[in-house]
């Protein structure tokens, strides 16, 4: 089912040494898409006569030897992140016939490390979703069995990866969106350290939440890809200087109690997971249940705080400075109404109006101050966990890959589907999602392992043992 291409690192050997190229590379991955891309729906735009132009660019490279840290990596990127003269629509209407005037820090620094962008991905709009159902281009088909929704917002980042459409796909992570459709597609997702990836260039959902991150299925292109996009640029203020690693290998690892018996977690997910945990015990890891008091908090906290955000960062798209604007309104009132009314799609607007409601002056403090003192709570509480262990673990989800439709008519029932990944978003903590099998019905499970701040590389180095 799933087609697991090599290691980049094996590739590049290859390379190195002239046994492929990059042309040849390329046009594999563009055969995979014209295959498969027509019904999975994973990419928006591919890029596939730039992409060939830039990979013989890039061979000739290799060949006077000066190769880049990426050279020939064939990568997607979200449709919420920048590229230089192509268009970025955050999967909505309301960015139509927009096209970005420079490329997200991201983005250009794995073009500057020789990275080839193949193509543009699919997402729910603005990245507000867990299935790419909220797309205005149409739902993104799970690989495994097309009858599933691929996990969202970054649905098409994982499905790509996971049909083999590119060898790495950049997503964003606000709440779960790198790791939940990693899990629902069975690969890997990398959320790092809040300011660890600038923000530059990348839509903003809700900015203290962002985070950009690399998924694919080895574990070692998330590292190369994170080592090349990481640390400073100038443009984004939340950046760290230098990214110092707290690990202190304790060989402790803490799962919280309240995650492993939550109705709603399926039960071969649990036996799954379990079954990880006796492998961490016989490789000399110490396993410790942890209490953790605030699980009924992190949803409410999440969707106040992000929606909050939300509706002061979305008021930029009014039909005045970019995309779509309204034809024939009779006042600037009208046009704004009318182009943000016919433009963004339901959910957008639904939070857009809880967002605007939480920041109200008469809700203000009920709302928007409360979520952020729980904000702090909780942030205290996980991080007095992870003071004695060196990492949270969890199943990524508590369910595999949701039926197409099955959670579309109700909101909340979607938002639950949150409730294992939002923590590291809301604590800004580094967060995995590595594939921990397939259940009962053949469909991927995720296994999350959460460390302290910077430690990816250590958190990606102890996930090894898992598969
Ligand atoms: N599903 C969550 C939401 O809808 C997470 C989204 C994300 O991480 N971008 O907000």
């Amino acid at each position: 089912m799933n087609l697991v291409p090599v290691a980049y690192s094996e590739i590049r050997r290859d390379l190195l040494a002239g046994k492929r190229s990059c042309v040849e590379i390329v046009q594999g991955h563009l055969d995979r898409i014209s295959k498969y891309n027509p019904h999975l729906n994973a990419f928006l735009a591919v890029y596939d006569e730039e992409s060939l132009v830039r990979a013989r660019e890039i061979d000739e490279r290799i060949k006077a030897g000066n190769a880049g840290a990426l050279a020939g990596l064939v990568v997607g990127i979200k449709d919420l992140l920048c590229y230089e003269g192509h268009p970025s629509q955050a999967g909505s209407r309301i960015l139509d016939g927009f096209q970005s005037t420079f490329s997200a820090t991201a983005v250009q620094r794995l073009l500057d490390a020789d990275a080839i962008i193949i193509g543009r991905q699919n997402c729910d709009e603005f990245g507000m979703g867990s299935t790419n159902e909220n797309s205005a281009f149409g739902p993104v088909l799970n690989y495994a069995n097309t009858a599933h929704v691929a996990g969202g917002s970054s649905g098409g980042s994982a499905v790509a990866v996971q049909a083999g459409m590119c060898q790495v796909s950049l997503g964003t992570d606000t709440g779960g969106s790198i790791r939940m459709p990693a899990a629902f597609c069975g690969i890997a997702g990398l959320k790092p350290t809040y300011g660890r990836v600038s923000r530059w260039g990348l839509i903003a959902y809700a900015s203290s939440f962002d985070t950009i991150g690399p998924m694919a299925h080895h574990l070692g292109d998330l590292a190369l890809v994170l080592k090349v996009m990481e640390g400073k640029d100038g443009y984004d203020s939340t950046v760290m200087d230098e990214s110092v690693s707290n690990y202190s290998a304790t060989q402790r690892i803490a799962y919280m109690k309240e995650i492993v018996e939550h109705p709603s977690l399926q039960a071969d997910i649990r036996e799954a997971f379990f079954a990880r945990l006796e492998r961490f015990k016989a490789n000399g890891y110490e396993i410790v249940a942890v209490d953790f008091p605030y699980i009924e908090q992190l949803l409410p906290t999440y969707y106040v705080l992000t929606t909050a955000e939300a509706s002061s960062n979305l008021a930029r798209f009014d039909g005045v400075k970019y995309g779509h604007r309204t034809e024939g309104a009779a006042d600037l009132m009208e046009m704004y109404k009318k182009t943000r009314h016919e433009a963004f799609g339901e959910e957008v607007k639904r939070r857009i109006m809880l967002g605007t409601f939480v920041l109200s002056a008469d809700y203000y403090d009920a709302y928007y101050t409360k979520a952020q003192q729980v904000r702090r709570l909780i942030q205290e509480k996980t991080l007095a966990i992870l003071a004695d262990c060196d990492f949270i673990v969890s199943p990524t989800t508590s369910s595999t890959a949701y039926k197409i439709g099955e959670k579309t008519l109700d909101p909340l029932q979607m938002y639950l589907g949150d409730l294992f990944t939002v923590q590291a978003n809301i604590t800004g903590l580094p967060a995995l999602s590595v594939p921990m099998g397939l259940d009962s019905n053949g469909l991927p499970m995720g296994f999350q392992v959460t460390g302290r701040a910077c430690d990816e590389y250590a958190m990606l180095e102890f996930t090894k043992l898992i598969n």
